[in-house]
């Protein structure tokens, strides 16, 4: 189930459910909210509890037939539209592997991000879209009347990545509504959205969560220490999600620090013999290790740059990062932070693209070793 799995929000389904229950249902509703929070799950949830042949106190039942079948996100008359890479009517491959893809991850986690399908798919680093052929479709599958008393539901997860086409194709539809048909846009991006689409549907903003609501998730499904779902919380920004993916690189967030501590202190000293130890560690490790290795440097050099700038409220992260960006500040810091994020940017850039490690990495060595030794003081990272 997913209302039942969405803390608290208890306003938003009070206030979704009465619109049902009072016939004032809107035949269009623009949801947004952050990505990686309660929007999708909410939109899922109410598509489950309108189904549902027996809803009680507010809630989906989960034994009926159509809570079974909706468990699994399948019903007949509901269809779930979101971006894909290729508008070939004859390559349904990538998109099918989009749609796998995402049901694989949101049975995990609920409140996954459309960036974290995006990472899964093959060919992730193409544009992707929602095309007209999507609306074309969506449009004949409303077509027919909906059996029984129910209606047919159309969610379109991320809406502003329709094209042009497929976004005037829409705009007709919302302009001539069908009866007993329901539009679920869900969009963290409405600004992107066509004005003219924005003003057939109603809003309904999902609020990000309390920190204590997330305390209290990673608590009970977690099993997270109180004090730990406390600092992972207040890194979080009251996103579930980003809330998720600390806590699952919690352990790995420490090694990471170290591995950029060692490699600023020897390519400062140039130590070959700790260079050739610290490389042969990621060549064994592969590829994918060193690419988040590379990109958790880039975060780090990030809040570098906001403590320089006394922006460190701005600093949403664990304490033992904040200590650790206190300590390396004598060595990154606003002087040289453009060129090492240059730097560790072609690292990353070679990496996605099958680059010799070995090369790749004494690279990396060298251009450190010409920024980090120009340090202001002569401070020990
Ligand atoms: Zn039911």
């Amino acid at each position: 189930m997913l209302w039942q799995d969405i803390p608290d929000l208890e306003n938003i389904k009070r206030h979704l459910v009465q619109l049902h229950q009072q016939n004032q249902l809107p035949h269009a509703i623009l949801f947004k909210g952050e990505q990686g929070n309660a929007v999708l799950p909410t939109v899922l949830g109410f598509m489950q509890y309108l189904y549902c042949d027996h809803p009680q106190n507010n809630y989906p039942c989960g034994l009926c037939k159509s809570c079974k079948q909706t468990k699994n996100l399948y019903y007949p008359e509901f269809k779930f539209i979101l971006p894909h890479f290729s508008s070939a009517k004859n390559d349904q491959s990538e998109e099918a592997d989009m749609f796998k893809t995402f049901y694989r991850l949101i049975f995990d986690n609920i409140f996954l991000s459309f960036d974290d399908v995006l990472k899964e798919v093959k060919g992730k680093n193409k544009q992707a879209f929602i095309f007209a052929d999507d609306v074309h479709q969506m449009i004949e599958s409303v077509s027919y009347s909906a059996v029984g008393n129910k209606y047919k539901i159309i969610c379109i997860w991320t809406p502003e990545m329709m094209n042009t086409i497929a976004a005037n194709k829409l705009l007709k539809t919302l302009e001539e509504p069908t009866p007993q048909t329901l539009f679920f846009l869900v969009t963290s991006k409405p600004d992107e959205l066509l004005p003219t689409i924005l003003s057939r549907v109603q809003q309904i903003t999902i609020p990000n969560f309390s920190n204590q609501d997330i305390i209290d998730y990673l608590v009970a499904k977690y099993d997270v220490q109180p004090n730990r779902a406390q600092e992972i919380a207040q890194a979080s920004n009251g996103n579930i999600n980003k809330a998720i993916h600390i806590l699952n690189y919690f352990d790995e967030y420490e090694e990471l620090l170290n591995d950029f501590r060692e490699l600023a202190r020897l390519s400062i000293k140039y130590d070959y013999d700790g260079i050739d130890k610290w490389m042969s560690k990621y060549e064994n490790a592969g590829r994918e290790a060193l690419k988040k290795f590379l990109e958790y440097t880039l975060n780090v050099f990030h809040y570098s740059l906001l403590k320089d700038y006394e922006l460190e409220h701005l600093i949403k992260t664990i304490q033992i990062e904040r200590e650790f960006i206190s300590r390396v500040h004598p060595y990154v810091h606003q002087n040289n932070i453009p060129k090492l994020y240059e730097i560790f940017n072609d690292a990353y850039h070679h990496a996605t693209r099958n680059a010799n490690m070995r090369i790749l990495l004494n690279n990396l060595f060298l251009r450190c070793n010409e920024v980090l030794k120009k340090k202001n003081n002569t401070q020990h990272v």
